[in-house]
């Protein structure tokens, strides 16, 4: 088997048996990314010098026998908001133009200290905001299945790099659904994780109360095996979760769901889900309950809060993150600007493009003081309702199931302008993150036109190894996750 077609623990086998070197595995990624990145553009940059000579470094520990991580040599991409030392980390825009961070996220200290090699940074939508990942500066990144239809976002290089065989596995980042989305559209599996779980140190903040990191991969066991080496306490980040149990996210992988009670909420099979995304998720319960679980119709009635809920919440606390991108510190500065406060104001409206900055309008607006307690404030008590609807469901049932996004990917450029479609296509996703939940995303089927069809299953907080497991047993009799655009193998 190709080297690119391998799953990230079946390549860290061969490493780890020195049958492949970790450089080898490395050139393997990049050839594919020099051979079809230009049609995908999943990338924003590949440093492969770099990216070399950490995979030197490791081969040479793999060499000397030190205990590493079952992906050691594996190369992994990263999404440009994730800051990697010394490499270009954009969050695809403008305003952070040639911007190298001076330290590694935690993700990436881990990542290196288990033994993966960081290969190339991949494209988004700016700053997160986005689900089509068309708003990127460097242009739009293109559905592997299909190259006039989007891949999802906003980690849309992350699912477009792994689903075109351009990247072995991915990390992205997820505030409203943006690794399980581009994960559903591209046919690949894509874990947000408890908020908490995994650190958010040196993740370019969308919305720090709802941004978290987490693996995106050509199947859940490689899920795990990432979600092993990321996760964890770290005292960089004040909203960390304490150590948990130390059970590995991998063994915990038995595939037997037997006697566990699957939630299917009634409202996220009606109107507005296109037929083909609710049969394909159907008989994805109908597999599960022939392994033993048992299916039981549930309702989540603040769905229909949810979207109007999340963009409150999000543009606010982007607004305020976004502060910070003045011209002075960081990336992009306008020229000509005759006063410190010219140079400020012609920095943000010439870095930041158009999506960014109606954001940053409308979180500042919910925020003002005329507002606030018409907006945010009531946004903030509808997301307390969330919470508690979401724990009324789990007291009747062990994981929720239900589409990750009620479509398939759209067209390139029938999103952006209608934005009010755009944002209802995170309807399935979105409150995950105002909870605080666990959610995964696995293929689950086609749409007539050849396009994958994701499933999401959703756990209470902490239940993440739970939600992986559902994935892996539905992976274990099921082989939508072995598809690949084209038929490629
Ligand atoms: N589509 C959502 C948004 O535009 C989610 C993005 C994300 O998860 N980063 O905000």
């Amino acid at each position: 088997m190709e080297i690119k077609n391998m799953t990230a623990i079946e390549l860290g086998k061969k490493i780890k048996a020195k049958e492949i070197s970790a450089v080898e595995a490395l050139e393997a990624v990049y050839a594919g990314y020099s051979s079809s990145d230009k049609e995908v553009n999943a990338y924003t940059s590949f440093d492969l010098d770099l990216s070399r000579k950490s995979a030197e470094e490791i081969q040479k520990r793999i060499d000397a026998g030190e205990e590493l991580s079952v992906l050691a040599g594996v190369p992994i991409g990263i999404k440009d908001n994730i800051c990697t030392k010394d490499e270009l980390s954009t969050c695809a825009s403008k305003i952070l133009e040639g911007f190298k961070p001076p330290f590694d996220a935690t993700v990436i200290e881990k990542i290196r200290k288990a033994g993966m090699t960081v290969a190339g940074k991949l494209n988004m939508d700016e700053f997160a905001m986005g689900s089509t990942s068309e708003t990127s500066c460097y242009g739009p990144v293109r559905n592997p299945w299909d190259l006039n239809k989007v891949p999802g976002g906003s980690s849309g290089g992350a699912a477009a790099s792994v689903a075109a065989l351009e990247a072995i596995c991915a990390l992205g980042s997820d505030t409203g659904g943006s690794i399980r989305q581009p994960a559903s559209y591209c046919g690949v599996s894509g874990f947000k994780p408890t908020y908490g779980a995994v650190s958010r140190y040196g993740l370019i903040a969308y919305a720090s109360s709802l941004d978290q990191i987490g693996p995106i991969a050509k199947d859940v066991l490689d899920c795990a095996a990432i979600m092993d080496i990321i996760a964890g306490y770290d005292k960089m980040d004040s909203t960390s979760l304490p150590a948990g149990s130390g059970v590995s996210y991998l063994d915990s992988m038995t595939g037997d769901i037997s006697r566990k009670v699957i939630g299917i909420p009634e409202e996220c099979f009606g109107d507005g889900v296109d037929e083909d995304v609710k049969a394909a998720v159907e008989n994805a319960i109908k597999e599960l309950e022939k392994k033993g679980a048992k299916a039981k119709t549930i309702s989540l009635p603040f769905i229909k809060y949810a979207v109007p809920t999340y963009y409150i919440i999000a543009t606010a606390e982007a607004s305020s993150n976004l502060s910070r991108f003045d011209g002075v510190k960081y990336g992009f500065r306008s020229e000509n600007s005759s006063s410190i406060d010219n140079l400020i104001i012609n920095s943000r409206s010439e870095g930041f493009g158009a999506e960014v900055r109606k954001r940053i309008l409308l979180g500042t607006f919910v925020l003002s003081s005329g507002y606030y307690d018409a907006y945010y404030n009531k946004a903030l008590k509808m997301k307390q309702m969330i919470v508690d609807g979401f724990d009324t469901a789990f007291n009747e049932c062990d994981a929720i199931c239900c589409p990750t996004a009620p479509m398939t990917a759209p067209e390139i450029g029938s999103s952006l302008s209608d934005s009010m479609k755009m944002y209802l296509s995170d309807i399935f996703t979105v409150s995950v993150n105002l909870a605080g939940l666990p959610g995964l995303s696995v293929p689950c089927g086609f749409d007539k036109s050849g396009m994958p069809i994701g499933a999401q299953f959703i756990g209470a907080i902490g239940n993440d190894r739970t939600i992986l497991n559902f994935g892996h047993a539905f992976q274990m009799v099921t082989d939508y996750h072995t598809k690949r655009p084209g038929g490629a193998k």
